[in-house]
């Protein structure tokens, strides 16, 4: 049985791409077999894992959309990259923008990327989607894919009008398109301990959202050694192994491999 989990706020660098890059390298690290895929045009996820010119790269996520859109044929393996630290990872590009003004003329144009898991998931233990900072389209197929929304929040300003929209459209995807969607959780993400931004905001989330939402236990500190990974291929764990970075990468990974909220409803 395969998770798919999208990580999800159409609010621009709150973390999304290093969760998604550390959260698969550390459930790679525990055995799983996982798959990132990257869902954003901007192609940092893909950057971020050591390959450098994804516009130069020719199969990618909007490749294989867009034979799926066509009917075209295609080999289930195909544009799929090996990572050194035990991720797989189906890389984007540029051409998913082009691709994302493309699906509205498409039928069940929510259901494309959901069309692609469905044939590939069962190799993989997890699967996480890296979205991009917009809840359009490639976004919505993302939601109508997935098991959970994790949702990384930035501590550092207060999120609650951007949230409120992030989820109602999550809730809209489950009601009419994905009945199975939960939200897997909220995380802090860049917290600066000399602050008390995080616990505060925290604070303000948990009385709008508390019982209704999971808070993951760990926050991620903010440090300068996890923004030096995003232009040198590699994970945390490999650049600062003992740093409290990786610590609470590899903590989040306890988290979601045990599993504990147990499906919290959305
Ligand atoms: P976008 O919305 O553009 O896709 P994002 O939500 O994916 O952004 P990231 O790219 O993961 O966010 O992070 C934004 C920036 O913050 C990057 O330069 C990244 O290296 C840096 N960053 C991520 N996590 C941390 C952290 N814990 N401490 C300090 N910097 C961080
Ligand atoms: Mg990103």
């Amino acid at each position: 049985m395969c998770k798919i989990i999208a990580i999800a706020n159409q609010k621009g660098g709150v973390g999304k791409t290093t969760t998604t890059g550390n959260l698969g390298i550390g459930l790679a690290s525990a055995g799983k077999k996982v798959l990132l895929i990257d869902a954003d045009a901007q192609g940092s996820l893909t950057a971020s894992l050591g390959y450098e010119e994804p516009d130069a790269m020719e199969y990618t996520l909007a490749t294989i959309l867009g034979k799926i859109i066509n009917e075209e044929e295609f080999d289930i393996q195909e544009g799929i990259l090996h990572h050194e630290e035990g991720v797989d990872l189906m890389p984007s590009n540029i051409e998913l923008s082009g691709l994302e003004v493309s699906l509205v003329n498409v039928m069940s144009r929510e259901m494309v990327l959901k069309e692609y898991l469905e044939q590939i998931k069962d190799q993989y233990d997890y699967c996480l989607i890296d979205c991009m900072p917009s809840l359009g389209m490639v976004t919505v197929n993302a939601f109508a894919a997935a098991d959970s929304v994790l949702i990384p929040v930035q501590a550092a300003y207060l999120p609650a009008k951007g949230l409120e929209q992030l989820i109602k459209t999550i809730r809209k995807v489950k009601r009419q398109i994905n009945p199975h969607l939960e939200i897997e959780g909220i995380l802090m993400t860049m917290v600066d301990e000399r602050t008390n931004y995080a616990r505060e905001i925290m604070r303000l989330l948990t009385e709008g959202y508390g019982g209704q939402i999971h808070f993951f236990k760990n926050n991620i500190p903010l440090s300068v050694r996890a923004a030096e990974t995003s232009a040198m291929g590699i994970s945390i764990y490999e650049h600062d192994p003992k740093g409290k970075v990786a610590d609470a990468y590899r903590e989040l990974t306890e988290e979601i491999l045990s599993d504990m909220k147990g499906g919290v409803a959305v």
